[in-house]
């Protein structure tokens, strides 16, 4: 069994619509998962926020999520033109049940039986990606990007041989190739490494897409819509170490995996908050209030008050602003005009002076870092949003094609 999902843009026109439904009559997917076309749901939350601020609300789950009903019942119309036997089905139709955490839900329950009763009949169901429903049948989306969750969660749970993912890219590359033409695809990527990368802002895959296809142990394809490229194939645990131990007689190789890939994102923003709180009450106080929390700095400092940072996504900037009034007063600061630049792969752990590197080579660009995290298989520094480009391609040089 299939399951294939439409990115926006191979949706964006009726034009690509007819298009993806000519992929869909040659290659007959079980199962199909669409987006909006893209641009919609831009337009879709900016017409919500108009009138309201706040993203936490079933009024704007349910606009936001519009996009992909459109597309799902234009997409079914456009397979019933060509002869095959189709039904457009919303996520809750589906049998996606989520928490009601709007505009970020995250799937809790989730038969496959509508969709295994639909396939039985030889009725191909073309569902509406980043949509769930709560157990009280209020809409809920699953955050931006969250189509590929719905297809690897579908693909779950069908239990399907394949989940592919169709965008407007042949495949995960060593970076955005819209911004570093040097980028290269990867073929075969570990799955721990996606994750990463798309933790790090690699939006190709949506993360926790990423993560359930590891979890269910879905095999996962990205492919292009709109070329005949293989494509990128997401290795779930892969043995690293006995690959790396034949790579090691390849020295190009070997050095190719240390750094996989490199991301940027800007969509974050920094806070500085002076707090008598310790840091367990002050970080719990803010993920009562369901704001996520990204990169933490804390000096260690026994004497309160204390200076903490963190950053959050530039979807929680009001609330994580209104809250710390509450919780401060105007004893915080924050910078909006930040990006993270990340370097991953599995040999970051592994090599010494890699973050030397990386330091070096921002600093000889005069890029200012502005704070530092690390994890077992990646780099990230913060820099003005302003270097986010230049730091992109520089790294790509150093670590991926010098
Ligand atoms: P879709 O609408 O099909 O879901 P997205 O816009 O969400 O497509 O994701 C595809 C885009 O991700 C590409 O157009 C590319 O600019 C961007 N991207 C960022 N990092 C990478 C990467 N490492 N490899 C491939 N694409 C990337
Ligand atoms: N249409 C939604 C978005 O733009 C979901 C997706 O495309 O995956 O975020
Ligand atoms: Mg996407």
């Amino acid at each position: 069994m299939q399951v294939f999902k439409f990115g926006g843009t191979s949706v964006g026109s009726i034009e690509n619509i007819e298009h993806v439904a000519d992929i869909c009559l040659e290659q007959r997917p079980d199962v199909v998962v669409v987006s909006a076309m893209s641009g919609e749901t831009d337009r879709l939350i900016q017409l919500a926020t108009l009138i309201y601020p706040s993203f936490r609300t079933p009024e704007y789950d349910l606009i936001v999520t519009s996009g992909e009903t459109i597309v799902a019942g234009l997409l079914s119309l456009a397979l019933k033109k060509r002869g095959i036997n189709s039904c457009p089905m919303t996520g809750a139709q589906a049998g996606i049940i989520t928490t009601d955490k709007f505009s970020e839900a995250t799937i809790q329950r989730f038969e496959g039986k509508a969709i295994l009763d639909s396939i039985q009949k030889g009725i191909l169901p073309v569902i509406t990606g980043f949509q769930g429903a709560t157990e009280n049948h209020k809409i809920t989306s699953l955050g931006r990007g969250g189509s590929d969750t719905s297809a690897v969660a579908i693909a779950a749970a069908i239990k399907a041989d394949k989940c592919v993912i169709y965008t407007d890219v042949n495949g995960v590359y060593t970076t955005d190739p819209r911004i570093c033409s040097e980028a290269k695809i990867i073929r075969k990527l570990d799955s721990s490494v996606m994750l990463e990368m798309a933790s790090q802002g690699s939006k190709v895959l949506h993360l926790r897409s990423v993560f359930l296809a590891s979890k269910w142990k879905v095999p996962l394809f990205i492919k292009n819509t709109f070329s005949d490229d293989p494509g990128t194939e997401i290795i779930q645990n892969q043995s690293h170490s006995i690959e790396q131990v034949d790579n090691m007689n390849q020295h190009q190789i070997f050095e190719e995996e240390i750094v996989t890939g490199i991301s940027g994102y800007d969509q974050d923003v920094l806070f500085t908050a002076k707090t008598n709180l310790t840091l367990p009450q002050f970080f719990k106080k803010l993920s009562d209030n369901q704001i996520n929390i990204d990169v933490i700095h804390h000096q260690i400092n026994l004497d309160l008050p204390q200076y903490l940072s963190f950053t959050v996504n530039s979807s929680d900037f009001v609330r994580t602003q209104d809250y710390l009034k509450t919780l401060v007063g105007d004893d915080f600061t924050f910078q909006d005009n930040i990006a993270k630049v990340s370097i991953i792969g599995l040999g970051v752990r592994n090599h010494s002076g890699v973050a030397a590197r990386m330091f070096n080579k921002l600093d000889s660009l005069n890029i200012p870092i502005i704070l530092v995290t690390t994890s077992e298989i990646n780099i990230s520094c913060i820099v003005p949003k302003s270097d986010m480009r230049s730091a992109i391609v520089a790294l790509h040089e150093e670590f991926i094609s010098p």
